[in-house]
């Protein structure tokens, strides 16, 4: 720390003069804490550095003082460096969260600061420019320096030394002559600045009149939702870019959530060329030194548009004009762990606190946002046509009852049209939403099933690697010989089909044909997911076989088949919301067939033909199916008609944990409309070797679920052994 700060320090005896605040710290406690203050006024937002235990760390000023603690035990906090201060409207949002989601504020807060480095005293780098001084001699080495540095620009040693082929000594020589003065450079070099005007596109009628909407919505600078509901290859992002420059030229900041980081490359490259520069970007794989510059940038106003995962929606942003939820119906905004949250849900309370508009972008809005449209609380913008000659593709079902021979998974139905588009040189994706080899892999001796030692979860086989692999903990093993149950030798069968059998099945029908796999696993890791894609999009592959990796944003021109290996798969036991969620992936998938001049087709395989997904998808009634989901929510008092939050026990104590969900069930107080459900196992029972219990509270609309789930926990005791985890408004069951 710099020496000039003051620092926290635990002399009591100097506390007296000094206000006192409640000072909230990043960590999973009850609420803030009193400290005396030095050398800053009490502000809520005001960044400090508190003395905790033996600990010091960053801390937020929160509010006035509790009081009652004794002058004696009061510690001191002091302000960091410039006396930076969290924008009030970021303040607002973490309480909001921690209220709604019923996670201590400081957890919360915890996702505010996630970069404490950038509240440092900035940094700078030593850097010199030309100066008036002569040296005493010329040397080869100093002319091709000062020839270099003749063009006024400032240069770091190493960078003067490295273009000009010196030494350093040679940079710090001139230096002293004076022919080189110190110029110290900021840490960072600045960011470049969208440039709204940089290329932008003819907009069609639809599509201008949904732009001009939302400009308007922009320049207004107060709180409106707008659902952009468009067909895939609508146009929905050319318009959504058309609010971003208005925003961006009002001089203001913008927010765009992605799903998956899978996606942001393509994205930010597509927004460079409207844009002239990438955006900031925001996510779990930027590198220390990236996210300082970011968090910098976007708290002193500087980034202008950030990209980013969800937990972009905590950035310090200075002046908030508009945030774009792109592909809204994403369940990967849930974030399942820590504080549990739905990034698109707090978008929209973060936009209503920055008084801004937000943009929902889905060609298949959740149920949620569909009903918030219909019922006019939400701007309802419609795109229903491709751009351009582009048509919807055909839609049909091939009945895998008859026609499927056993061990094969691609149907007659399906190869035909892939040797089609072969012969024409058009490409296509095969979608099938599972790693590996396969996802099942039993013993043919005595049945037994290969299953992970930490989960109660099978064990996928990863048959390129030689691998059986746990999906959910990581545990891998080399695949056996011999059983581990019956020790029987080469008895171990594959069973059903992942992307990779896909593979090979394709491979031994087609040789000749171009092919790559894209999937989600992390060890193949994002840098082949993204060549696979890019090979794809180059031409250099006739066919891509991927999981939902491949199903979204794409844009393929030469695609027009996209053969869905299982369409029966997404169900989802317990699960409301299992035919949405369906309907929505096989739908984005659909969507990447036929997006030129070519007309595309959609075969999906399934041995439901009569389902309700299925009829929908073909029949492209889209609106029906959601009213019908409507009316079967409605039926079972799910969400949105009714409230839902569950409580997930875990620990390493198996029978702790059951007894805990027993005595919290037991405990569960009375009331009208609310219902407890469980305690039940967990769909996976075990999970990284932990046990898994869950409780699920069921409730009418208008009941307060956190007060209820707040006055239940306030008088149960929990064992330190157990983990309680709160998730309102759940998504996933399992
Ligand atoms: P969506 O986001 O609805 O899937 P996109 O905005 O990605 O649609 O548009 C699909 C494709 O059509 C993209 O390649 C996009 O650049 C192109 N496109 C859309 N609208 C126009 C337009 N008005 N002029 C030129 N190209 C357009
Ligand atoms: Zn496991």
């Amino acid at each position: 720390m710099n020496s000039a700060i003051p620092s926290p320090t635990d002399a009591a005896s100097a506390t007296g003069a000094l206000p006192r605040a409640a000072v909230l710290l990043p960590l999973p406690l009850a609420g803030a804490y009193d400290y005396a203050l030095a050398g800053a006024e009490p502000q809520r937002g005001l960044v400090v550095r508190a003395p905790l235990g033996k600990r010091e760390m960053l801390g937020v000023v929160w509010g006035a003082a509790e009081g009652g603690v004794a002058e004696a035990k009061l510690r001191i906090a002091a302000p960091m460096p410039h006396h930076r201060v969290l924008p009030a409207s970021l303040c607002d949002f973490v309480d909001w969260v921690a209220r709604y989601t019923l996670a201590p504020p400081g957890a919360v807060l915890a996702q505010a600061l996630r970069v404490p480095a950038a509240f440092d005293e900035e940094i700078f780098r030593p850097a010199f420019g030309r100066g008036a001084g002569t040296p005493d001699r010329l040397t080869p080495a100093r002319t091709r320096v000062l020839a270099l540095m003749d063009d006024g620009l400032v240069r770091t040693a190493s960078d003067i030394a490295e273009q000009t082929s010196v030494t350093p000594s040679v940079v710090r020589g001139l230096a002293d002559s004076g022919a080189l003065v110190s110029s110290p450079l900021p840490e960072f070099s600045p960011l470049p600045l969208p440039d709204g005007a940089f290329d932008n596109v003819t907009l069609s009628s639809d599509q201008f009149r949904a732009a001009e909407h939302l400009r308007e919505a922009v320049k207004s600078h107060e709180f409106s939702a707008h659902l952009l509901d468009g067909v895939t290859g609508s146009g929905k992002t050319e318009a959504y870019f058309e609010a971003v420059a208005e925003a961006i030229a009002g001089g203001g900041q913008v927010l765009i959530l992605l799903p998956e980081i899978a996606l942001t490359v393509q994205f930010l490259e597509r927004f460079a060329a409207r844009f002239g520069c990438r955006p900031a970007e925001w996510h779990s794989d930027l590198t220390q030194r990236a996210r300082k510059q970011v968090y910098r940038a976007v708290m002193s106003g500087e980034a202008r548009v950030v990209a980013g995962a969800r937990s972009a929606l905590f950035l310090p942003f200075q002046d908030l004009r508009l945030i774009v939820v792109d592909e809204e119906h994403e369940h990967a905004y849930k974030q399942e762990e820590g504080v549990i949250y739905h990034a698109r849900d707090m978008a929209v309370v973060r936009a209503r606190l920055e008084h801004c508009p937000i943009i929902l972008a889905s060609a298949t809005p959740s149920l949620e946002t569909y009903m918030n449209a219909k019922s006019g609380r939400y701007d309802w913008l419609r795109l229903d046509y491709r751009h351009g000659v582009a048509e919807m593709p055909r839609v049909e079902l091939v009945d895998m009852r008859k026609d499927s021979e056993p061990g094969r998974y691609l149907s007659q139905a399906l190869r035909g049209a892939l040797q089609h588009v072969l012969e024409s040189g058009e490409q296509a994706l095969l979608f099938l939403n599972r790693r590996g080899y396969a996802p099942l892999t039993l013993c043919a001796a005595c049945g037994h099933k290969e299953t992970c030692k930490n989960c109660s979860a099978w064990l996928v086989e990863h048959r390129f690697r030689g691998r059986l692999v746990c999906h959910h903990c990581g545990f891998e093993t080399p695949t056996p010989v011999h059983c581990s149950q019956c020790a029987a030798e080469q008895s171990l069968t594959a069973c059903g089909p992942g992307v990779e059998r896909v593979e090979e099945e394709f491979r031994a029908a087609f040789p000749n044909a171009r092919v790559a796999v894209a999937s989600s696993d992390t060890f193949s890791g994002p840098n082949e997911t993204q060549a696979a894609i890019r090979a794809m999009s180059k031409g250099e592959i006739d066919v891509l076989i991927g999981t939902q990796i491949v199903a979204k944003g794409h844009h393929f021109p030469q695609l027009t088949l996209a053969g869905v290996v299982d369409a029966d798969l997404g169900g989802g036991a317990g699960d409301p919301r299992a035919a949405e969620r369906s309907f929505q992936l096989l739908h984005q998938v659909s969507g990447r067939s036929g997006r030129a001049d070519k007309p595309g087709l959609v075969l999906l395989q399934t041995r439901n033909p009569e389902d309700p997904v299925m009829r929908a998808l073909v029949a492209g009634t889209r609106d029906a199916f959601l009213e019908d989901q409507i009316v079967t929510r409605e039926r079972s008092q799910t969400p949105p008609f009714g409230r839902l939050a569950a409580l997930i026990l875990s620990g390493t104590e198996g029978d702790a944990v059951r007894e805990t969900g027993r005595l919290l069930a037991a405990s569960a107080p009375k009331a009208r409309g609310v219902t407890v459900w469980g305690p039940a196992p967990a769909f996976y029972q075990m999970l990284r070797g932990r046990t898994r219990e869950r409780l699920l509270v069921q409730s009418g609309r208008n009941i307060d679920i956190q007060s209820y789930v707040r006055s239940w926990l306030a008088d149960v005791k929990i064992p330190s052994s157990v983990h309680l985890a709160i998730d309102i408004d759940p998504v996933s069951f399992f």
